[in-house]
Formats: C-alpha cells, sequence, structure tokens
C-alpha cells in the first residue's frame, strides 16, 4: 500500500440561494423565521422527512429556516442541500441538552445556532464533546463548555424544558436570574429570550413572563418560535402517536403535544400571542422582527470539502486479499495507516 492515501477534497464553494423566495401562489413572504424546528432527525419527536419540511416551507411562504433538532447535528448538511436546492436560506443549528454539572442527571435545553464558521466549529466541538464526555442516555454539552465557546454563536433559551425555564418553573427564580446574567454575559448581542405562544403546554405563561421580564431588566431582545415539531396544524395526532411510541406509553396517555407546534406564520403568531394578554401586539411585531434580525447574522453554510471527509476504504484493501478476507482478519498495518491519514 503506497502513500497515495490522500482524501480528495472538493473545492466548489457552496453559496446561499441568490434569490430564496415562495413559490406558491398567492402566499406572501412571511417575515417570521422560524429559528426552533425539529425534523426526523429528533428521532421519536420530529415529524417530518426533510423533503416534506421543504416542501411544507414553500407552501407557507418561508425563504429562510433553522434546523435544530435534539442533542445532533446528523441532518445539517441533508437541511442544507435540500434548502439550497429549494431557494431557501438554511441556518444550521441545534437544540442541545445541558448540563451544568458533569455529575447532573437531568439536562436542560438551550438552541445554539451557528452565524459562521468559527459559531460552527464551536459547534462541533460542542457536540462532539457531548456524545464522548458527558453521555448519559443523551449526548450533552456542559454549560462550561457553551460559554467558554459562545463565538459564532446564537444561543436562545428554548422551551419550558430549557436550561432557564426549568428553573423558573421549579421556583428557583435567584437560579434562572443569574444563568440568564451568565448567558448574556458570554453571548452578548447574541443571547436572546425565546418566547413560545402555545395553549395548553403548563407553565409556558410563567415563563414567557419571567424571560419577558429580564429581557427588560438586561437589555436582552426577545424572539419568538414555534417550537416546531411538525409541519401542518392537522398533523399534531400523529406527532402524538410518535412521541407515545418513543415513551412507551399508549396514545391516549401521552401528555406532550400542543396544538401550535406547526410550522406558523406571522398571522398565525399574531393570533395566538392575543390569547396572552402579557404583552402587546407591537410586541409581538418586534419578536417577530427579532427572529429576521438573527437569521441575518447567520450566513454558514458547510462546504464540501469540509464534508467529504471519509477515507475512501477501497484503497486499504490489500491488493491480492477480497473484502470478505480482509474483514475476517484485520490488518493491523492497514488499520494504522487508517489512523495515519485520520491524523493529517
Ligand atoms: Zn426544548
Ligand atoms: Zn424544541
Amino acid at each position: 500500500m503506497e502513500e497515495n492515501l490522500v482524501i480528495e477534497k472538493i473545492n466548489t464553494p457552496v453559496e446561499m440561494p441568490k434569490q430564496a423566495s415562495p413559490e406558491a401562489p398567492g402566499t406572501s413572504k412571511q417575515v417570521f423565521v422560524p429559528l426552533h424546528l425539529h425534523s426526523e432527525f429528533s428521532i421519536g419527536d420530529g415529524l417530518g422527512t426533510v423533503p416534506v419540511i421543504i416542501k411544507a416551507l414553500k407552501v407557507k411562504g418561508y425563504d429562510t429556516c433553522a434546523i435544530s433538532d435534539h442533542g445532533g447535528l446528523a441532518g445539517c448538511l441533508y437541511f442544507q442541500q435540500a434548502c439550497l436546492e429549494a431557494g431557501i436560506k438554511p441556518i444550521l443549528g441545534i437544540e442541545a441538552y445541558v448540563i451544568e454539572d458533569e455529575k447532573d442527571k437531568e439536562s436542560g435545553h438551550l438552541v445554539l445556532l451557528a452565524k459562521n464558521k468559527t459559531g460552527w466549529d464551536n459547534l462541533l466541538w460542542l457536540n462532539g464533546r457531548a456524545a464522548t464526555q458527558f453521555f448519559h442516555y443523551r449526548p450533552r454539552m456542559l454549560l462550561k463548555d457553551i460559554l467558554d465557546h459562545s463565538a459564532g454563536l446564537i444561543c436562545m433559551t428554548a422551551c419550558t424544558s430549557g436550561l432557564v425555564s426549568k428553573k423558573i418553573i421549579a421556583g428557583n427564580t435567584v437560579g434562572a436570574d443569574i444563568l440568564v446574567s451568565q448567558l448574556k454575559m458570554s453571548f452578548g448581542e447574541d443571547f436572546y429570550v425565546e418566547i413560545i405562544f402555545n395553549d395548553s403546554v403548563p407553565n409556558q405563561k410563567e415563563v414567557n413572563q419571567f424571560l419577558l421580564q429580564q429581557a427588560a431588566e438586561k437589555n436582552i431582545k426577545a424572539v419568538v418560535t414555534s417550537d416546531s415539531h411538525y409541519p401542518n396544524k392537522e398533523d399534531e395526532s400523529i406527532h402524538k402517536a410518535i412521541k407515545a411510541i418513543s415513551m412507551r406509553m399508549k396514545y391516549s396517555e401521552a401528555g406532550f403535544s400542543d396544538k401550535t407546534f406547526y410550522y406558523l406564520q406571522d398571522k398565525d403568531i399574531m393570533e395566538l400571542a392575543s390569547r396572552h394578554s402579557y404583552v402587546t401586539p407591537e410586541a409581538v411585531k418586534q419578536m417577530i422582527a427579532n427572529t429576521r434580525e438573527v437569521a441575518d447574522k447567520c450566513s454558514f453554510l458547510i462546504q464540501k470539502e469540509t464534508g467529504n471527509l471519509l477515507p475512501d476504504m477501497m484503497k486499504f484493501l490489500p491488493q491480492d486479499a477480497g473484502y470478505e478476507a480482509w474483514l475476517q482478519r484485520p490488518d493491523t498495518h492497514v488499520l494504522s495507516k487508517i489512523g495515519k491519514v485520520q491524523d493529517e
């Protein structure tokens, strides 16, 4: 085996779509950008394959959309490619499981979105550590790691299972206050409190009100999200079914779901928010506009040269032996060469 084990790199730059626009006739372009959206890669929770998601985004008039799957980045490249083909600007991110101490049994969510290459590299590093160092049923990121590697990332407070929200709901408002300050200090203008207007999620209103108060006190902007788990309103029962299966519960017992976890349009958000008396329509419009601000900050795309690093295994096969023989007696010389290539 010669030293020609060079990984082929493709240098064609991947670029943002030039004219992202909705194609459905009669659909107006939405100001709202979904920044918190789950795909099928949120296994047992996100409903919708990437092509189905893209189709729904086009029909509803979105020109930009983020992907933020639970605890993983596996769907990002697939989502990016599908978005670019459809003329939609993709934003790549994650809804991370976060712990404050490695001994913690429970985790809480934070949404992290890549603004640029530095942010994406930080996400990869954090995600790798989550999977290898702090895995406990799920890949979990250490809060200190996130605070130390916040460069190039947007941070949002996520849902009622969020790291901040859980403290609020548990009555630990002092702890929530401190955590919000830590996140603001680390992420600066790229930290946003996340407001979700739904009808039936327990404690959502309490969380929203606390976060809005924090935002006012600490000069933090608020964004609205729909924490989308399925494309259309009528998909709610199917989402409840897959959730029940993943939680090993009967359909009738599965409590987690809400009729508002679909891809909300501007008008849906205004209507839902009207049932929350602690916010004015003007404030909600500003939260929608802030999703566009976040989207404008994000311009990262995975380049093919960084997405094509798997070695060509066929090059490692002994010339005089077949694949089956190689599988049965792994050649340590060959394996050492694989290690060498990966180190380069
Ligand atoms: Zn969440
Ligand atoms: Zn979520």
